[in-house]
């Protein structure tokens, strides 16, 4: 059976297989999860060549004018945007904050708070002060390399901070006479849908390319049919795709893509369709039109392109504590800041320190199932007990919390209480639909599908018209 960790590795392999030199370094950067730059690239797209360099409106927050610029999602549109900023030599840069005292900086790699503190001409007794006030001071644990923070310092004191976390949400702090309070801005971006569709010459990478996809769509096209399609065995010349997915466009612009609402994939003349559907308690999934899941219940790893340093065993001998002691879980070595996957659709039992775990996250999935994952850097947004979890979203950060000796997951399988291991245990099939809620799928996913044959039959149709004028 195929683990999903080979999966990914499978998978990545074949999307770059064909991928000429001059876009290796495409490749690799993509492969580190970096943001990458098409600078040398051709592209026709008139929306992207008639956007002008400059930021984003509706990121302007209290005043201060903050550079939109991507930071996790490597989105083309937007870093040929950022590219044009940096070459456009003629043009003042506009980005600057209003007031010259205020200070912008980008979250390097191996940054920390104190670090970035240090930088904008603060001691950790601004962090303390900006802790002890503000409740959500602590999402600043989690800033990420290429994240922006602005300070605004005067006489040596914080009065302002400002932290972009993404395109749409931001979070700032003021100082006032009872401290420090805080602000949360989420902007809410235009959503429509947008069509794709390709046949595959080389490799699914390059097709994606082709049809102006990017390059996270297609690896996301990937992991939906990548349980029915071996991406690194099965793929054909020939083989295509349609996928339809949301846009997002915040003042006209389009700033982000979504996700994928329904895609068709043909391989070796066989037709595979998936739907999103987001059920009745709020978890999102893939499933085929007539119900049944796409995926297994949970993905093998949490997370993408790790190692395991560290095997499930019962009597190993600590790094630590240096004592034989029952390792229950395995251990995913990563770099600190490397987000963590929930494995599985669910519900946050518990989100916080928990001894020698650090901070730590148990999901309960039903059927006796829970998994955990310790020593986290620090939870993402909105991780807190009681929240739901789809598979596969992010949950938090790898750190080094509690008792590790670097940064890594723990990561464990809990079956009816007892533990097991991840790497062996057999993984439950996804569920399909329940008979409750087959209403309801069917009136939201219909919709759907019909969208996507429908692009499908008008495109035909345009083809059609071309041969009939001959
Ligand atoms: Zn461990």
């Amino acid at each position: 059976m195929l683990t999903i960790k080979n999966y990914y590795n499978i998978a990545r392999s074949t999307l770059f297989q064909y991928v000429p030199r001059e876009h290796l370094a495409v490749a690799v950067a993509l492969s580190l999860g970096l943001v990458i730059v098409l600078a040398s690239e051709q592209h026709n797209n008139t929306e992207i060549a008639s956007t002008p360099s400059k930021n984003i409106p509706g990121l302007e927050i209290q005043g201060l004018d903050t550079q939109a610029t991507p930071i996790a999602v490597p989105e083309v549109e937007t870093i040929i945007q950022t590219v044009a900023a940096k070459t456009d030599t003629n043009k003042p840069i506009q980005n600057q904050p209003e007031s010259p005292k205020w200070k912008e900086f980008t979250v390097q790699n191996g940054d920390n708070l104190s670090i970035l503190f240090k930088r904008a001409g603060l001691n950790d007794r601004a962090i303390y002060e900006l802790f002890s006030d503000a409740k959500d001071a602590k999402d600043l644990r989690n800033i990420r390399a290429g994240q922006k923070m602005s300070f605004l310092v005067e006489n040596g004191q914080l009065h302002g901070l400002n932290y972009v976390i993404d395109n749409l949400n931001s979070l700032s702090f003021e100082r006032g006479i009872k401290g420090f309070t805080s602000k949360e801005v989420t902007l809410k971006p235009n959503v429509k849908y947008a069509f794709r569709q390709a046949s595959i010459d080389s490799s699914l990478y390059m097709a994606g390319k082709r049809a102006g996809m990017p390059s996270n769509l297609t690896m996301e096209l990937a992991n939906i049919f990548g349980w029915d399609i071996d991406f690194a065995l099965d793929i054909q010349k020939g083989d295509n795709f349609k996928v339809m997915y949301e846009e997002q466009f915040l003042d006209g612009k389009r700033i982000g893509t979504g996700k994928i609402l329904a895609a068709e994939f043909t391989n070796s003349g066989k037709t595979f369709k998936a739907v999103r559907y987001t059920s009745k308690d709020g978890s999102s999934n893939y499933y085929t039109p007539d119900g049944r899941g796409m995926h297994k219940a949970f993905l093998r790893t949490p997370i993408e392109f790790a190692r395991i340093s560290s095997h499930f065993s019962l009597n190993r001998k600590h790094p630590v504590l240096h004592i034989i002691r029952a390792h229950k879980g395995t251990d995913y070595a990563a770099v600190r800041g490397t987000p963590i996957r929930a494995t599985g659709n669910g519900k946050i039992a518990f989100a916080g320190r928990k001894g020698g775990y650090g901070n730590c996250i148990v999901i309960q999935h039903g059927q006796g199932i829970e998994t955990l994952y310790g020593h986290m850097n620090g939870f993402a947004k909105g991780m807190k007990t009681g929240a739901r979890v789809s598979q596969g979203d992010v949950i938090g950060y790898v750190g080094s919390t509690g008792l590790a000796s670097g940064p890594h997951l723990h990561y464990e399988f809990h079956v009816n209480g007892q533990v097991r291991n991840p790497v062996t245990v057999p993984l439950p099939k996804s569920i399909g639909i329940e008979k409750s809620e087959l209403a309801r799928f069917n009136e939201t996913t219909r919709p759907l599908i019909a969208k996507l044959d429908q692009y499908k039959s008008s495109n035909r149709l345009a083809v059609a018209k071309t041969d009939n004028s001959n």
